[in-house]
Formats: structure tokens, sequence, C-alpha cells
């Protein structure tokens, strides 16, 4: 993955625009892998694949043409650093726990202010500065896109997304970092599958600490409350199709490539909610049989006894109540 992300800087023509010493791009790339944490999805391996995503997408939509070479290293490198140290626990997390993160960014998007400051903080060591050689002006610029600002409220995106990228686009850089970030449903289902099991194993750690913490349980988190397909329809309908299906309207190749795979994973989720809700339905309806059956056991079994201890029943008060217990200690 180091090589790979070496070999985008070198092949975009970011070593030379930037005057980057090779060695230096090395000891960073190194540097930014060390700062990711070993979490199940917010891990090393995410961080690649949006940095793929977002060079797949310079070639995809042929970016140099409309945008400088300086705009290309500034979106790959927010790619690269998006997550830097995530600690596995979101933003709702840090605030509702009162964490360090939360105190000192004052609850203000604490994590992107820590990602931001982690990837400013390695570029502060000359070891490591692969902006050292720029201007600065440049370097300025650079700051302004920095990974913080691509928010994590991608809801309010949507419907800010039509008019940012029209009217406004400076921001298109930061919009396309946000659909890199989650494009994961874009790829082949062997890929994207097995990363919903790494995010909601990461949610399930959060919601089962929020509840030992007392703290509030989103329950799109919660493994009582949320399955694989519920977890994707939702997100693929009405959040990675509108926002693709927007960025596709400036760059008409994104339809094909990334809008209709996310169409395909649409339906492949409501098609696997389909199966197990139909599966969920054969257990309940087995266990009702099985509940019945049971029950007109009990009621022959009730009648047999009713009969062979008619004389006793009837002298007695308390055979009524004989017969309840029996059918009490049955249902336990
Ligand atoms: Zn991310």
């Amino acid at each position: 993955m180091l090589s790979l992300l070496e070999h985008m800087y070198h092949e975009l023509g970011l070593v030379e625009e930037f005057n980057i010493n090779p060695i230096v791009l090395k000891r960073w790339l190194l540097c930014v892998q060390e700062n990711y944490r070993n979490n199940p999805f917010h891990n090393f391996r995410h961080c690649f694949c949006v940095s793929q995503m977002m060079y797949g997408m310079i070639h995809l939509c042929k970016l140099w043409e409309r945008m400088a070479t300086e705009d290309l290293g500034i979106l790959l490198t927010a790619a690269v650093c998006h997550d830097l140290d995530h600690p596995g626990y979101n933003n709702t997390y840090q605030i509702n726990a009162r964490t360090e993160l939360a105190i000192r960014y004052n609850d203000i998007s604490p994590l992107e202010n820590h990602h931001c400051a982690v990837a400013f903080q390695i570029l502060s060591n000359p070891e490591t500065n692969i902006f050292a050689n720029v201007d600065k002006d440049t370097f300025k610029r650079i700051r302004a896109v920095s990974p913080y600002r691509h928010g994590d409220n991608i809801i309010q995106w949507g419907y800010l997304l039509f008019f940012l990228v029209r009217k406004l686009f400076k921001f298109l850089k930061m919009v396309l970092i946000k659909c890199c970030d989650i494009s994961n449903e874009v790829r082949p289902m062997e890929v994207s599958e097995p990363w919903v099991d790494c995010l909601l194993e990461e949610y399930f750690n959060q919601s089962d600490r929020e509840k030992m913490e007392g703290l509030p349980v989103a329950p799109f988190m919660d493994r009582d409350k949320v399955t694989k397909p519920t977890a994707q329809i939702g997100f693929i309908k009405f959040v990675l199709i509108p926002m693709f299906e927007t960025v596709a309207k400036v760059f008409t190749q994104i339809d094909e490539v990334m809008v209709q795979p996310l169409k395909t994973a649409k339906d492949r989720y409501e098609e696997m909610k389909s199966v197990e809700e139909a599966q969920k339905q054969a257990t309940l309806s087995r266990r009702k049989d099985k509940k019945s059956s049971r029950s007109t056991g009990e009621t022959t079994m009730a009648a047999a006894s009713t009969k062979s201890n008619s004389h006793t029943q009837m002298n007695s008060p308390s055979s009524g109540r004989a017969f309840r217990c029996w059918n009490w200690g049955q249902r336990v």
C-alpha cells in the first residue's frame, strides 16, 4: 500500500509540482501509516481505499483538465490524511462521553479537528514534511482544504451539493474527498461487503460501550437493531446515490462507473433484506406451530386428566387450582 501511494504522488506529477524530496515522501507515508490506529474500520487500509478512490476519480474525470496539479496534490493528501489517529469512536461519543478530544475542541467536530492537527503535526517535522519546499501562499491553500472541513454531516451535503458544485467550484474538492470517503459501495461486492462488517464491528464496539457507560445509543449502531442490509439500504438510497448523482452532473463519467454500481448494491441489499425477512417469518411460524401443537397436546392431556380425576374433582374445591398449577408448570 505504501509503495502504491508513493507511485500515485510520482505518477500525478506531485513530486515535481511540490518539489518533494523522494526520501521525505517515503518517510512521510510511513509516518502517516504509523499514525492510523488498528480499528476495525478506521485504519490504514481505509485510508488507502479512500486515497486510491481519489486517484481513480482524478483519472476517470480527467481532473487535470479542470484543476491545477497543486489542487490534485491537495486532494490526494487530504484523502491520505483524512482519518489520522481515528480512535474508533465517533464525534457523538466524543461529545457525550466528554472525552479529552471533545474538551480540547469545544465539541466542534473533535475528530476532524484532530485528524487535521495530527496531519500538520507530521508536516511540522522537517524529516516528514512533503511541503517543505512550497512557498507560503501554496501552504496556506493546502491548509484551506484541511480534512476537518469535509465535515461529518453528510446528509446536509446531499442538499447543498448541487449549489456547491455549480457556484463554488473550490468546494468541489471537499465534496470529492467526502465522496471517496464513503465510496466503498461503489466497489465490487467481494470488496465492499467485508467493509460493512468492519464498520458494523466498530459501531457495535461503540454502542456496547455507550450502553455500559449509560450514554445515548444511536439505533444504526445498536447490534440489537441493525443488520447488514438495513444498515446499507437507507445509506445507499438517501445519501450515496443522491450525492454521486449530483457529482455526475458535473462529471458524467461517474454515472456509469459509480452511480450504476451503487444502484446494483442497493438492489442486492434489498434482496438480502427480503431473504432475511422471509427466514425470520419462517422461524416465527415454525415457533407458532410448535406452540400450538404443544397446547393441543396439553388440552388432550388435560382432558384425560379431568376424566380420570372426575370423582376427586367433584369433591375437591382445590382441584381447579391443582390443574392450573400443572398447566403453569408446563409453560415454565
Ligand atoms: Zn474515512
